[in-house]
C-alpha cells in the first residue's frame, strides 16, 4: 500500500513524551508527524492529569488556608461553590497550555494527524478517524502512547458514579459521601480536593501504608491531617464487590477496620495505571510489548528493533511526566543522529496533597531493604521561622549522603515541598558534597533554608538539632 504520507520520524501520542519528542526532533531538522487520537494534543498530563489536578489542588489549597486563619484572628464565610465556574477554571487552564503546544506544533511544521494510530508493519502506520483511514509511512517512530486507568473489575463501570481519575476531574458534583479506593499519589491528591470542596472522605488501601513504599517519616504529618479530617482511612481493606442502587453505591469491604457493607454517593477508583503498549499492532512492527503493555528500551530509549523508539509511561514505572519528557528528548535527538542516552541520577516524584510530601534518589526503606550504608541529616520544619509562620512546622526536610558525603537521597514534606526537591535533585545530578548544600547561602526566611540546615546537620554547622 502507498502511504498518503511520509515522513521521517512519526510519533505515536501527544503527551509530554509524545510533544517533547516532536518538538526535539523538528528543532534537529527532521520532517516529523505527531499522531494523536484526540482533537488537542498533550496527553494524559495536560488533559486529565498533572495540570487539571493542580488546578484544583490549588482551589483547595486555598479553601483550606482561609479555614485555618480563623485560629489565627481572621474568619472567612464558609466558602460558596460554583461548580460548573470552578471547572471552567480548570479547563481554562487546560485551554491556555494546549493552544499554547498547538502554537509550538505549527511554529515547528509538525504535522499533527488526529486519529488512532496502529502499526501495519515496520515502517508504515494506519490511522483512522471518523471511518476514514489513512498510512503514514516513515523512516523512524518514536511510541509515546502514555498509560490508562487500571479498571478493577466488579464493580458497577456502568453507572457514572463509579470514577476514575478523569471523571473525578470533570467535576459532576460534590458528593456528600465518597470513597477513594487506593491510597497512591493521585487518589489522596484527589481525595484533598473533593474534601476542601465538603465531601466526607473515606480512603481504601491494601497496603498497610497509605503511599505505600515511601519513608514513613515523610508520610506521617500527612496521614495525621487526614486523620483529622477524612471520615475513615481504611489500611490493609479490599474492596470485595460493589452494586448501584438508588440509595449510592453500594461497597463490601474485606479488612480489620472497615464495616462489611457502607453506601457511598461516588467511587472513585485509583488503583494505578497500565501501559498502553498492547494496543497498538506493535507486532506488526516487530516490536516486543510485555503482558503488562509495556515496552522494553535500552538507554537511547531504543526498542527490540532499533528505529523504532518508545518513550514515557509505555515504558514503565515511575510513570510520571518529566520522566516522559527527559525520555522524549533523548529519543529525539538520538533518531536525528545525537550521541544522547538516558542517565538521570534520579527522578523525583511529588505528591501534591496538603501538605506536599516529595522524595528522591535513595529512599531510607529501599537503602535498608538493600543494605545500603548511609548517614542522615533531618531538619524539622518546627525549627523554621518560615515554616511557623505559612502553617508548615510539622514538615521536615531529609538528605541522605554516603560514605564520600555525597548527597544520594532527599525527601521534604510540607507546604511547596515539591518545589524545594529540586535544589537536592541539582546536587545529586552535579555529585554535590553535602556541604556545598550547606556552604550555599540561602535566603532568609524560606523554606528552602531547611535544604542547608539538614546538609548543615550532617556537615556539622548545626550541633543542636537531633
Ligand atoms: P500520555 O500523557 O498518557 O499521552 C499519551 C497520548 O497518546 C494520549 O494523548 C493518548 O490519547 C495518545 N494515544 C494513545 N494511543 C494512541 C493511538 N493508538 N493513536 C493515537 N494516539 C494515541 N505526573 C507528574 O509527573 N506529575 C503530576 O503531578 C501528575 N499528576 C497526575 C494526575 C493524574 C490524575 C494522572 C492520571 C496522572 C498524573 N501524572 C502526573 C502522570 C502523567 O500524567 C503521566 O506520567 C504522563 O502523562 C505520561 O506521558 P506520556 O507522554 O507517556 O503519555
Amino acid at each position: 500500500v502507498t502511504p498518503d504520507l511520509q515522513c521521517q520520524l512519526l510519533v505515536l501520542g501527544s503527551g509530554p513524551g509524545g510533544y517533547t519528542a516532536a518538538f526535539r526532533a523538528a528543532d534537529l531538522g527532521l520532517d516529523v508527524v505527531l499522531v494523536e487520537r484526540y482533537p488537542v494534543i498533550g496527553g494524559v498530563c495536560l488533559n486529565v492529569g498533572c495540570i487539571p489536578s493542580k488546578a484544583l489542588l490549588h482551589a483547595a489549597n486555598v479553601i483550606d488556608e482561609a479555614a485555618t486563619f480563623a485560629t489565627h484572628g481572621i474568619e472567612f464565610g464558609a466558602p460558596k461553590i460554583n461548580l460548573p465556574k470552578l471547572a471552567e477554571y480548570k479547563n481554562g487552564v487546560i485551554g491556555k497550555l494546549t493552544k499554547g503546544l498547538a502554537h509550538l506544533a505549527k511554529q515547528r511544521k509538525v504535522r499533527v494527524v488526529q486519529g488512532v494510530g496502529q502499526f501495519v508493519s515496520p515502517h508504515s502506520v494506519s490511522v483512522s478517524h471518523d471511518g476514514q483511514e489513512h498510512m503514514i509511512g516513515f523512516e523512524q517512530a518514536i511510541i509515546a502512547v502514555g498509560s490508562q486507568p487500571i479498571r478493577l473489575p466488579g464493580l458497577p463501570w456502568e453507572d457514572e458514579r463509579v470514577m476514575d481519575s478523569t471523571g473525578a476531574l470533570e467535576l459532576r458534583d460534590i458528593p456528600k459521601r465518597l470513597l477513594v479506593i487506593g491510597g497512591g499519589i493521585i487518589g489522596l491528591e484527589m481525595a484533598c480536593v473533593y474534601e476542601a470542596l465538603g465531601s466526607k472522605v473515606t480512603v481504601c488501601e491494601l497496603s498497610s501504608d497509605l503511599m505505600p513504599g515511601v519513608d514513613r517519616d515523610l508520610v506521617k504529618p500527612l496521614e495525621k491531617r487526614l486523620a483529622g479530617r477524612y471520615e475513615n482511612i481504611f489500611l490493609k481493606t479490599r474492596v470485595t464487590s460493589a452494586k448501584a442502587s438508588k440509595k449510592g453505591i453500594e461497597v463490601s469491604f474485606e479488612g480489620d477496620k472497615a464495616p462489611a457493607n457502607d453506601c457511598f454517593d461516588r467511587v472513585l477508583v485509583s488503583v494505578g495505571r497500565s501501559a498502553n503498549g498492547g494496543k497498538i499492532g506493535a507486532e506488526a512492527a516487530g516490536v516486543s510489548v510485555d503482558e503488562r503493555g509495556i515496552i522494553a528500551v535500552d538507554r537511547q530509549m531504543r526498542t527490540n528493533v532499533s528505529h523504532i523508539f518508545a518513550i514515557g509511561d509505555v515504558v514503565g514505572a515511575p510513570m510520571l511526566a518529566h520522566k516522559a519528557t527527559h525520555e522524549g528528548k533523548v529519543a529525539a535527538e538520538v533518531a536525528a543522529g545525537q550521541k544522547s542516552s538516558f542517565d538521570a541520577r534520579s527522578i523525583p516524584s511529588v505528591a501534591y496533597t496538603h501538605p506536599e510530601v516529595a522524595w528522591a534518589g535513595l529512599t531510607e526503606t529501599e537503602a535498608k531493604q538493600k543494605g545500603i550504608a548511609y548517614k542522615k541529616g533531618v531538619f524539622p520544619w518546627a525549627a523554621s521561622g518560615r515554616a511557623i509562620s505559612v502553617g508548615g512546622d510539622a514538615g521536615l526536610t531529609k538528605l541522605l549522603v554516603d560514605d564520600q558525603d555525597r548527597v544520594i537521597g532527599a525527601g521534604i514534606v510540607g507546604p511547596h515541598a515539591g518545589e524545594l526537591i529540586a535544589e537536592t535533585m541539582l546536587a545529586m545530578e552535579l555529585g554535590a558534597d553535602v556541604a556545598d548544600l550547606g556552604l550555599t547561602i540561602h535566603p532568609h526566611p524560606t523554606l528552602s533554608e531547611t535544604v542547608g540546615f539538614a546538609a548543615e546537620v550532617l556537615h556539622g554547622s548545626i550541633t543542636d538539632i537531633l
